[in-house]
C-alpha cells in the first residue's frame, strides 16, 4: 500500500502534559483510523475539522485501531459506535483499560499496592496520584472492542495489509504497525521523552521498562524508513533514533547507579535525586520510570535491597 498518499496525519489537542495526540486516517477501503484521542469537545471539534480537509465526516470511519488503552489514544472510540458503528480493533491485554477503565486502574493499584507502599512516597503524593488517575478517567468512556489483535496479526485493506506487532512496556497491551517500510509505533518510541513505562509490563504486573526496552529492540530491527509515532512529528533514521532513546536509558541507569553507590535511598527519594523538582502530574511518570529501573537493576543484581519498616531501601 501507498502510505504516504494514503496516510494523512490530524492532530488533536489533550489536556496532558504531552501536548497533542497524533491520530492517522487511512484512507483506504475500510476507511480506518488509527487511534481517536481523548474524550474532550476541543478534540471532537479538531478531529472533524482534519476529516473535513480530506473529504471526510465521523460517519465515514469504518474501522478505529487502537495502539493501546491509554485514555489519550481511545478516550473518544465510544463517540463512533452510535455515529458509525465501526470495528474497533485493540490488543487483548489493554481490553480491559478501554472496556472499564475505572475498574481496570481501581485492580491495578491494588495490585501494586504493596510497592506503591514501599516507596517511601507520602500520603499525599498518593492522593495527587489517584486524582490524576480520575482526571484521566474523566477522558474516556468505556468502549467495546470489537476484534483483539496479537502479534503477527493482519490488519486487511482493500489493496495491501498492515501487520501488527507487539510492543509492551508502555502499556500491556501496545501494539505498533506496519507497512512495508513505514511503522505507526504509538508511544512504544516517543523519541522526546526518556525510555518510561507505567505499569505497562506485559505480565500486567510488572513496571515492565524491561518489556519497554524490548519492544524498542524490536521495532529497531524491522529497517523501517519511517515512524509514525503517538505524539511529536514523524521521523526518519528510525534505528538511529531508537539508538539514542537506548543511549538516554543507558544513562539514566549510570545516574542511578551512581546515586546508590553513595547512599540507599527509597523509590520516592532516589526519583527526587533524578529528576529534582517534578510537576505534580509528572510524579506517576517520575516514580514508574524510577522504579522500571529499579526493577531491571534487582533483576540484574546491580542493587541490593533492603526492608525497613515498610519501606524498600536499595542500595549497589
Ligand atoms: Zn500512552
Ligand atoms: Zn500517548
Amino acid at each position: 500500500m501507498d502510505v504516504e498518499g494514503n496516510v494523512r496525519r490530524i492532530v488533536v489537542p489533550t489536556p496532558l502534559p504531552l501536548g497533542g495526540t497524533n491520530l492517522y486516517l487511512v484512507k483506504e477501503k475500510p476507511i480506518t483510523l488509527i487511534d481517536t484521542g481523548p474524550d474532550t469537545e476541543d478534540t471532537k471539534a479538531d478531529l472533524k475539522f482534519g476529516l473535513a480537509k480530506i473529504g471526510l465526516k465521523l460517519k465515514d470511519v469504518e474501522r478505529i485501531v487502537l495502539t493501546h488503552g491509554h485514555v489519550d489514544h481511545c478516550g473518544l472510540a465510544h463517540e463512533f459506535v452510535e455515529i458509525s458503528n465501526p470495528e474497533i480493533l485493540a490488543h487483548e491485554k489493554d481490553r480491559d483499560i478501554i472496556e472499564d477503565f475505572g475498574s481496570a486502574v481501581e485492580k491495578r493499584f491494588e495490585d501494586c499496592g504493596e510497592l506503591f507502599g514501599s516507596t517511601g512516597a507520602p500520603p499525599e503524593t498518593f492522593q495527587v496520584i489517584r486524582e490524576f488517575l480520575d482526571f484521566l478517567g474523566s477522558l474516556t468512556h468505556p468502549c467495546e472492542i470489537t476484534r483483539t489483535l496479537k502479534d503477527k496479526d493482519k490488519i486487511e485493506f482493500e489493496s495491501g495489509a498492515f501487520g501488527v506487532l507487539y510492543t509492551p512496556g508502555h502499556s500491556s497491551g501496545s501494539i505498533s504497525l506496519q507497512s512495508g517500510d513505514t511503522l505507526f509505533s504509538g508511544d512504544a518510541l516517543l523519541v522526546e521523552n526518556s525510555p518510561c513505562s507505567v505499569f505497562g509490563g506485559a505480565d500486567k504486573k510488572s513496571v515492565g521498562l524491561d518489556d519497554f526496552l524490548d519492544s524498542m529492540e524490536k521495532l529497531s530491527k524491522l529497517g523501517a524508513r519511517k515512524a509514525y509515532p503517538g505524539h511529536g512529528e514523524p521521523f526518519e533514521n528510525v534505528k538511529e533514533k531508537i539508538k539514542g532513546m537506548q543511549s538516554a536509558y543507558e544513562a539514566k541507569k549510570e545516574t542511578i547507579l551512581d546515586y546508590l553507590s553513595k547512599e540507599e535511598l527509597t523509590a520516592f527519594e532516589l526519583m527526587n535525586r533524578v529528576f529534582g523538582i517534578i510537576s505534580i502530574e509528572q510524579v506517576l511518570m517520575g516514580l514508574g520510570e524510577i522504579l522500571g529501573h529499579l526493577e531491571i537493576l534487582a533483576k540484574e543484581k546491580a542493587v541490593e535491597t533492603k526492608e525497613k519498616e515498610g519501606l524498600i531501601y536499595y542500595k549497589v
